[in-house]
């Protein structure tokens, strides 16, 4: 497989969800649209105007494209907010905040690209959930960072092993996976429980 001189950066919210997924996403192009994702993608619209606007604090950019050369990573902050001389990304996000880090991770990679971009830190950022209506403060701390680091190291390894990765054995992110129709890991348990 070709390596991509650039991963999109959204896709490690796929791959701290389940490698496989990732795969799915990344690779396969599948995208198995159910309508809590057309719901999320049509509320995202609205972030995803670019453009920016001067507010009383500071100003605001929408859709700002980003990259890291260190990293090989690329994408989009849906929101940047410039408050005080301070860079803060925010995420937009059907649904309530998850049980799992992958949001987290998805932020801290745009700002470590803005951080490449600019030469300037970037402590924190907000991840605002529509379903909830609440934003929740991301701390960029050196633990997440590491954690996303290591999540684009994963992704290349992933792309140049080349070789789909199993299912998760985390059965309650299958329940909550649009792929689960296509990916059928219950049937594949039970073929291979059957020595299928
Ligand atoms: S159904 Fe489960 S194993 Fe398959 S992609 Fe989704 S989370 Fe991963």
């Amino acid at each position: 497989m070709e390596l991509p001189d650039y991963l999109p950066l959204s896709y490690l919210n796929q791959l701290l969800y389940c490698e496989r997924r990732f795969w799915y996403m990344y690779v396969v192009g599948e995208l198995a649209v159910n309508a809590a994702l057309l719901e999320g993608t049509l509320r995202h619209q609205r972030a995803d105007r670019p453009g920016e606007e001067r507010i009383e604090e500071g100003r605001v950019v929408r859709r700002l494209a980003v990259y890291s050369d260190r990293l090989r990573l690329n994408g989009f902050c849906d929101l940047v907010e410039e408050a005080g001389g301070v860079l803060r990304p925010v995420e937009y996000k059907r649904g309530r905040q998850g049980r799992w880090d992958n949001d987290q991770v998805q932020l801290c990679a745009q700002a470590l690209c803005l951080e490449e971009q600019t030469g300037r830190p970037v402590p924190a950022g907000e991840i605002f959930y529509y379903r909830s209506r609440h934003r929740v403060a991301v701390p960029f701390t050196p633990e997440l960072r590491v954690q996303t680091e290591r999540a684009v190291a994963r992704a290349f390894d992933l792309l140049t092993a080349g070789v789909m990765p199993p299912h998760t054995t985390q059965q309650a992110r299958c329940r909550e996976c649009s792929l689960e129709p296509l990916c059928l890991p219950k049937e594949t348990q039970w073929l291979m429980a059957d020595g299928g």
